[in-house]
């Protein structure tokens, strides 16, 4: 009897011990960080390097990703990526973010804001981002360029920056579980990727360069928790899937940039300020998307 007992003693600590040998299931997660949407940020004085300003916005972007960072780990993260995808992409403080994540810097980079990606990880988050043109009531609201992008649609929907990447996302199979930035910016995330998709509004705006901020520590609270609770029903997401063939109309702001993007064979126009395209595959019809727009600029 005694022995009985001691065997099952033994096989009771070997099963421990090849549990905790076994490794811990991989659960990679990929933030793309981009400047407007950050709590404290209201103007482009904030988001420029020129800037006096921008020293301090930096900071405010690094903790505002820190926060998230934080509450990813707290919710079964083993890897995080982050991607900054902001003008120049050199924002966030590289020695200020959380030691434990990877930082993506610098540009130009092939897939821009959401450089990195691919079908390894299990999640994407959208950080301090923005509203689409056109947007009442949304800090600094913008579709990729202010100067010179008036809209973008993709087979017939108007898309904000947060519907093309999160397409992106979506081409590789993963859902985007969180977005942070102003109330508008929470709404169309609802709108375009779904109600699965957990928004964390910092601030509400007043017109495109004025907002009510939540207070800095709620922020950084609701950052952390929000992230925790969005990584913790991930498999419930479903990812945001644009059906080829993939139709992109983009409409300048003047008919001038518009006849430099009709230089490229395949692009056609749809009136004097938008250039029209097809593509069957939705990354190289992004790529075309954001190399038409770089020609365009200047114009
Ligand atoms: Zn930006």
């Amino acid at each position: 009897m005694k022995k009985n007992v001691m065997l099952l003693a033994s096989l009771v600590i070997l099963a421990g011990l090849c549990a905790a040998q076994q490794p811990k299931p991989k659960l990679k997660v990929y933030i793309s960080a981009d400047m407007e949407g950050v709590w404290g940020i209201v103007h482009s004085d904030q988001t420029s390097p020129e800037s006096p300003e921008y020293g301090p916005a930096r900071k405010w972007m690094t903790d505002d990703v820190n926060a998230v960072i934080v509450g990813l780990f707290e919710g079964g993260a083993t890897e995080v990526v982050v991607n900054d995808s902001h003008g120049g992409m050199r924002n966030l403080i590289a020695d200020g973010l959380d030691p434990r994540a990877f930082l993506i810097s610098g540009s130009p980079k092939t897939l821009s804001m959401m450089q990195g990606i691919d079908g390894t990880f299990q999640a994407c988050l959208f950080i301090g981002y923005h509203a689409k043109a056109g947007t009442e009531a949304a800090i600094l609201d913008h579709t990729i360029s202010s100067s010179v992008v008036y809209s973008i649609r993709v087979n017939g929907r108007e898309m904000p920056e947060l519907g093309l990447n999160g397409a992106i996302a979506g081409y590789f199979n993963v859902p985007v579980i969180m977005v942070s930035g102003d109330t508008a910016l929470c709404g169309q995330a609802k709108s375009v990727l779904g109600a699965g998709t957990v928004g964390v509004a910092v601030k509400d705006a007043v017109g495109r360069y004025a907002a009510k901020m939540l207070p800095r520590d709620d922020a950084c609270r609701l950052l952390k928790e929000g992230a925790k609770e969005a990584l913790l029903k991930c498999a419930s997401v479903k990812p945001f899937v644009v059906q080829p063939p993939c139709r992109f109309e983009l409409e300048f702001h003047t008919s001038g940039q518009a006849e430099v993007a009709w230089l490229v064979p395949g692009v056609t126009r749809a009136d004097a300020r938008t250039a029209v395209f097809s593509n069957g595959d939705y990354l190289e019809g992004f790529r075309l998307l954001r190399a038409l727009i770089a020609l365009a600029s200047g114009r």
